[in-house]
């Protein structure tokens, strides 16, 4: 096995970003010309976070091959440009239903099944299987949680063993702590970073490396002090304060040598300085825009904005483009209401109705989409968003007035959205939906095809409910056009209409192929429709003052002889 393997655990504190690091340091080896993918290993009991609601989790990411994963996937793919599989999630849930499975087959006959060795073996061949591949010259593997937690044990365990068998020169641990600094006493604190890495020791650990994640700058003399109570060299401190902008860890660990110290260690060839330019060209382009924009994203899990991760990273994307803030109000859909609609929306310059299930907020996201047709506010809806689309299409447009999905309201009507027909037989709710990439053939010419440039697309799916074909004709009449649809099923996977400057609904989620080096056509083109918006009102708003700006008054005689 020629792969080396950089295991990235957490300590002190939940939330540090691992994800971000493992992303950044795997950035920083692939711009010197690796070849490097990531794993991330979740200690949960569920088999995939699909079935999780996002408070609980965050976004839910679905890779090209329909797996339901974490959403730290979405950054490993945004910040590398690669696809991820389901080789690439592992969790507790999967690792237990795999070794329960080969004991019912008899595969350990006359043993007694435990945690260790059979679990630990299990989390071990998942490791193998990607490193195993020579595909990769580094594999990036993180923990999910906190070092300490009962259980990440046997993650712990299983790296503990695969340090053993394949070498410290082919494998290594960066741990990613916490330094807090105490305001009252002036000072950083190393304690507890000194008390996870003992723990990691405990467990029979040696980190390799610390990253430590601090608010203020670590000196010298603080390093060396961390450095001397870790067991690890002053260079493998290595400083990670807080950034304005994920997108500039990587040029922070640059600046750290993280890369360095990581290839040192694995003794692997340094090959050519990073070569970030494109990236360091595009974090320019996000902290110094010259322009903002603001528009609406409207769902029930605002709160947490964890929960719409890769829309979020998709509008920094496409923002870039013209180098522009896009500045989001995230609208909780149960405020919209008849009486709040106008001050709610009445600035924003275009509309996102977001991805969602259940009943919940649901007519408030029919009224946003209602203004944004009405007022020609450029409008984007994604997956239920496209969904609520259709159904206000139907009430306000064609007149079915109790017009609805069946899986809001199983005895509409109108059943205009419906349950998809395969879904129907479907008991079980895990890893169930029509998942993953499937593609979808635009018409040309349409709105979706400018957008696109090209008539072949492939996007990612996860959803039951599809526009029910039997209304396509009346829509079609009425000015709703179905310009992307799967040919295989024969299902509408993009609509738009066609008296408006930029309405879209899609039933997948573009927001999972947005990249950094690849900012997403739909996504950009939204942020130009929105841009174009916005000039257009101001020159509306200008044009409206000058018709209303009272007529000069004719000066008094007295006043006419001083005018020169
Ligand atoms: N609840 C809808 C469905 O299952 C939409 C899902 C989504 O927005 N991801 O079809």
């Amino acid at each position: 096995m020629n792969t080396k393997i950089i295991f990235i655990t957490g300590g002190v504190s939940s939330s540090l970003g691992k994800g971000i690091v493992g992303a950044s340091l795997a950035k920083l080896l692939q711009a010197r010309g690796y070849r490097v993918t990531i794993q991330k290993l979740d200690p949960y009991l569920n088999v995939d976070p699909g079935t999780l609601n996002p408070y609980e989790h965050g976004e839910c990411f679905v890779t090209n091959d329909g797996t339901e994963t974490d959403l730290d996937l979405g950054h490993y793919e945004r910040f590398l440009s690669i696809d991820t599989t389901k080789h690439n999630n592992i969790t507790t849930g999967k690792i237990y239903q795999t070794v329960i499975e080969r004991e019912r087959k008899g595969d350990f006959l006359g043993k007694t099944v435990q945690v260790i060795p059979h679990i630990t073996d299990e989390i071990k061949n998942c490791v193998l299987h990607i490193a195993n591949k020579e595909e990769f010259d580094f594999l990036i593997v993180e923990i999910g949680g906190t070092v300490g937690d009962i259980e990440s044990l046997p993650y712990i365990e299983a790296i503990r063993q695969l340090k053993w068998d394949i070498g410290a020169t082919n494998c290594l641990i960066v741990h990613l702590t916490y330094i807090p600094y105490l305001a009252a006493a002036g000072e950083l604190k190393t304690k507890p970073t000194q008390h996870s890495v003992q723990q990691l020791q405990e467990y029979g650990l040696q980190a390799d490396v610390l990253v430590c994640r601090t608010e203020h700058k670590l000196d010298k003399e603080l390093k060396h002090k961390i450095a001397q109570f870790c067991n690890v060299t002053d260079r493998a401190v290595i400083e990670a304060i807080d950034a304005p902008t994920i997108y500039e860890v990587p040029l922070l660990m640059l600046q750290e040598e993280l890369d360095v110290i990581v290839l040192d260690k694995l003794q692997m060839n340094k090959l050519n300085r990073p070569d970030m330019e494109d990236w360091k060209a595009f974090v320019d382009k996000v902290k110094n825009p010259t322009e903002k924009i603001r528009i609406a994203i409207v769902g029930k899990y605002v709160e947490l904005q964890d929960a719409y991760k890769s829309i979020a990273e998709a509008f920094i994307h496409a923002g870039t483009v013209y180098t522009t803030k896009v500045k989001i109000d995230w609208i909780h859909s149960e405020d919209i209401t008849p009486q709040h609609l106008d001050d709610l929306l009445h600035n924003i310059k275009g509309l996102v109705v977001a991805p969602g299930f259940g009943e919940r907020g649901i007519e408030g996201k029919i009224l946003a989409i209602q203004y944004a047709r009405e007022h020609k506010i450029p409008f984007l809806g994604i997956c239920l968003g496209m969904q609520c689309a259709v159904v206000e299409f139907a009430r306000n447009v064609l007149g079915y007035q109790d017009a609805h999905s069946t899986e809001m309201n199983k005895t509409t009507s109108a059943p205009v959205i419906h349950l998809q027909e395969k879904q129907k037989k479907v008991t079980h709710k895990g890893g169930t939906m029509r998942l993953g990439a499937y593609s979808c053939t635009l018409k040309i010419p349409s709105l979706a095809y400018k957008v696109y440039g090209q008539e072949i697309i492939n996007e990612r799916h996860r959803h039951r409910y599809e526009f029910n074909n039997e209304y396509r004709e009346t829509y079609e009449k009425n000015g709703m056009l179905f310009t992307g649809i799967n040919v295989e099923n024969n299902l509408v996977e993009m609509i738009e209409l066609q008296n408006h400057p930029f309405f879209i609904g899609v039933q997948f989620h573009p927001e999972y192929k947005s990249r950094v080096s690849d900012p997403h056509p739909l996504f950009v083109s939204f942020v130009g429709a929105a841009l174009k918006y916005k000039k257009e009102r101001k020159a509306l708003k200008k044009q409206l003052k000058n018709m209303h700006s009272p007529i000069p008054e004719i000066p008094k005689s007295k006043e006419l002889n001083n005018v020169e």
